[in-house]
């Protein structure tokens, strides 16, 4: 049986995800987390696709740890979220240091008990100023996961982090997205938390470019 837990914000990549893996795996987990971003509402929708996904469990996970992290826009509150586009070649300043390390890590350990062998991530092409979302940091974790797995010592079983996009555009995705019927007017992107969505930030509007159309 093909299993897989995805990590599932509630933006339109996540979802997209999460509905190709319901496509492609017999059984779906997904997993959201609470790590005190200034979009938390992002978690209200997380939890509606979840549901509309019908997902065997949706775990969502609190990381009081970022609360003493300072100088990201999307957890310090003195940091606003810009509006002008986020630099091409160095980590933007809504960059939460080690978030995907920490996700991966979290989600690697619901794998490893629920004996999942594929752990479903969504970063794509145009994430790469992000430094936890370039091909060799999840090709890196992957190797951490594995390394560290009960599943892989006792059952040679491999573990492997999906990240399907990486070579894709966000306009890639959402094509995919409308072919398997993603429910996008159900999905949150903006990074300012507002509702409705600011339509300012970098990540609003990118998402409505790549939503041209479709939504
Ligand atoms: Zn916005």
């Amino acid at each position: 049986m093909k299993k897989a837990i995805v990590l599932l914000s509630g933006g339109m990549d996540s979802a997209t995800l999460l509905w190709l893996a319901k496509r492609e795996f017999d059984k779906v987990w997904a997993i959201s987390f609470d790590y005190g971003q200034r979009h938390q509402v992002e978690l209200k929708y997380a939890k509606g696709l979840a549901e509309l996904a019908e997902v065997e469990e949706h775990i969502i996970v609190k990381l009081p740890i970022y609360e003493s992290i300072k100088g990201s826009a999307l957890i310090d509150e003195s940091v606003e979220v810009p509006s002008e586009d986020y630099p091409e070649n160095e980590p933007p300043i809504t960059t939460v240091p080690m978030r995907n390390l920490n996700f991966l890590s979290i989600a690697s350990a619901f794998a490893d008990a629920l004996e999942i062998d594929h752990i479903g991530i969504g970063v794509h092409a145009l994430d790469t100023p992000y430094p936890d979302c370039r091909p060799e940091f999840i090709t890196s974790a992957e190797s951490a996961i594995n390394a560290g797995s009960i599943l892989t010592a006792k059952k040679k079983v491999r573990i492997h982090v999906w990240a399907p996009f990486l070579g894709m555009s966000k306009r890639e995705i959402a094509l995919l997205g409308k072919e398997l019927g993603v429910p996008y007017e159900k999905t949150y992107s903006c990074y300012r938390g507002t509702e409705p969505p600011c339509g300012e930030c970098p990540t609003c509007r990118q998402r409505e470019e790549a939503l041209q159309g479709i939504l």
